[in-house]
């Protein structure tokens, strides 16, 4: 059950009553570590110019609405956090640098911790593919990536004919070397999992 906080507008008890009174707003701003998302002036320059607003369910600017209001289920929920493509876009066009991508980031992994799950079960199971191959190897293998993520979405056959033909063509290797130091690789790895 993920708690809701509705501290919005904030008043002198939300900002002097400590850990418990802690709004959405600030447990975001606490994981992004950089500007704080009230910086956001609602211009929607990061919208118009995001690829992917137009299948988004809330558009980057709302989201950060949604979050000064609040909104912890409705954003943790929502399809936008798994549809980011964490191209950064947005934080190019922002006037207050205002880090969308991270904060995406940021929201995802909350929405996993606090059990409420990702709402785009494909794409988390691509981050999980692609993050296992990078610890197992230190760099991408594309062929064994795309049959670890294949096997995890259950997607067999989807795009059987163009992997053969890239296969064909020399585009996919079945074996590439590792990184020469693949333990500093997976010490990053173990450390970002205890922090
Ligand atoms: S571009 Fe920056 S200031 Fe403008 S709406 Fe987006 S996040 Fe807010
Ligand atoms: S990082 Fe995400 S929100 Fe920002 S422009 Fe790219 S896809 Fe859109």
């Amino acid at each position: 059950m993920v708690k809701s906080f509705g501290c919005w507008p904030l008043t002198e008890d939300c900002e002097t009553n400590g850990e418990d009174m802690k709004t959405f707003l600030d447990e975001v701003n606490e994981k992004i570590h950089g500007v704080p998302i009230q910086r956001c002036y609602h211009c929607r320059k990061c919208t118009a110019g995001c690829p992917l607003a137009s299948v988004m369910e809330y558009n980057p600017n709302k989201i950060i609405k949604m979050i000064q209001l609040g909104m912890k289920e409705k954003v943790l929920g929502s399809s936008t956090i798994w549809l980011c493509a964490s191209c950064e876009t947005c934080i190019t066009r922002c006037p207050n640098e205002v880090d969308i991508a991270r904060m995406m980031d940021a929201l995802r992994e909350m929405a996993i911790v606090s059990g409420v799950g990702a709402r785009e079960k494909n794409v988390l199971h691509f981050h999980e593919a692609f993050l296992a191959n990078i610890r197992s190897n230190g760099r991408i293998n594309e062929t064994m990536m795309t049959v670890n993520y294949k096997l995890k979405s259950g997607d067999l056959f989807s795009d059987a004919a163009m992997g053969i033909s890239m296969f064909m063509k020399g585009k996919l290797a079945l074996i590439s070397p590792k990184t020469k130091d693949i333990q500093s690789v997976r010490g990053i790895f173990d450390k970002t999992k205890n922090a």
